[in-house]
């Protein structure tokens, strides 16, 4: 729907759009109103090359999209039906909980298989952690390929799947060849199309998941569910979306807590949401609490740092992780609450 800035097009102008959307198979149909006429686009209004040119016109206001520019994960698509597999869940059917530390030790294993068997039982179905990290200071500790195989070890012992953040080519290939079954793309990347697209292009047709982290940078929620739709587009929707604060805006948690925008995602899209409380609010106390609104306000899953011995840990660990006995506990109330949303929540 095309809202010109004046209330009506001269001819002239008229004619431009027609010309326009004419060169991709559509036309103009204008709407008269009593003041002001706006003008219809009759065909698939999708081509964004059409759109762009009609944004371009200096007597254009703005075009209201009546067709959804996600052709793939939006709730009305095609794909609206399809079901994410993960850790024995199907997702929207149960809690799906993903547990483990921030960042893997490669020089002390042990935290990492003692971290994995205390969150398989506290109910966690999935094990995370971190073998390449993004970090802001380049001087920190950046992660090490050797942590892969402690994270597939694992993986083995506990018979979890698991998930670990990806960065470049290099390291989907080493993921992927070595069994990862779900790639997290972080805050940092989820505005990296090239990133989105070489992870689309990995993993089309085969049963991985990504998860993809809510950028910090992120304005609309259109840009969170498009970097879905580049994985998406690629061949494999099994993408998950997993809101984990954005820029703070008050002293007090590391970031401002997103977990609130999680049924405005469920009204536009079909995708699951995966809340992290951890990177939310980066204080173990305050992991709880943030944890259970994930839950209220729909989440489908949650993604939470734990470990054994936080105060051994790297990167997030010492702040951020919750002790098994806390994830445990954590786990039975969201579980409990997520039962009683489903049963008696107002519709
Ligand atoms: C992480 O999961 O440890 C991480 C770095 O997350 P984010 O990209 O959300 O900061
Ligand atoms: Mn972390």
């Amino acid at each position: 729907m095309i809202l010109p800035k004046s209330n009506r097009l001269s001819s002239e102008q008229i004619a431009e759009i027609t010309a326009i959307v004419g060169e991709f198979g559509c036309k103009i149909q204008p709407i008269v109103g009593a003041v002001r006429t706006i003008y219809a686009i009759v065909g698939d209004e999708r081509d964004e090359l059409m759109i762009n040119r009609l944004e371009g016109l200096d007597y254009v206001d703005r075009i209201d999209r009546i067709q959804s520019p996600f052709k793939l994960m939006d709730k009305r698509s095609d794909l609206a039906s399809h079901r994410i597999k993960l850790g024995g869940v199907t997702l929207g059917e149960e809690l799906l909980v993903i547990a483990g530390t921030c960042t893997i030790d490669p020089k002390n294993p042990n935290y990492f298989y003692e971290t994995a068997a205390a969150a398989k039982e506290a109910g966690a179905h999935v094990l995370r952690g971190g073998v390449w990290k993004p970090r802001t200071n380049p001087y920190a500790f950046q992660g090490d390929v050797k942590s892969l195989d402690i994270l597939m070890e694992a993986s083995r012992r506990t018979g979890l799947p698991v998930d670990t953040e990806v960065m470049e080519d290099s390291h989907i290939k080493l993921a992927l060849d070595a069994g990862v079954h779900s790639l997290q793309v972080g805050a940092r990347n989820a505005l990296n199309y090239s990133l989105l697209r070489a992870i689309g292009r990995a993993i089309a047709e085969r049963d991985t998941c990504v998860l993809l982290k809510r950028s910090i940078h992120m304005g609309p929620l259109a840009e969170f569910i498009s970097a879905a739709e580049y994985i998406a587009a690629f061949g494999n929707p099994n993408v998950i979306l997993c809101p984990r604060g954005t820029t703070p805006t008050l002293d007090g948690y590391r970031n401002h807590p997103d977990e609130s925008i999680t049924p405005l995602l469920k009204e536009k899209t079909w995708a699951p949401v995966v809340v992290d409380p951890s990177h939310s609010v980066g204080k173990a106390t305050y992991v709880p609490a943030c944890a259970l609104a994930a839950v209220a306000y729909g989440a489908d899953g949650l993604c939470i740092e734990s470990h054994v011995s936080p105060s051994h840990g790297i990167g997030d660990d010492p702040k951020q992780a919750v002790t098994p006995d806390v994830l445990a506990l954590i786990i039975t109330q969201a579980k409990q609450l997520w039962t009683l949303r489903r049963t008696t929540a107002v519709k």
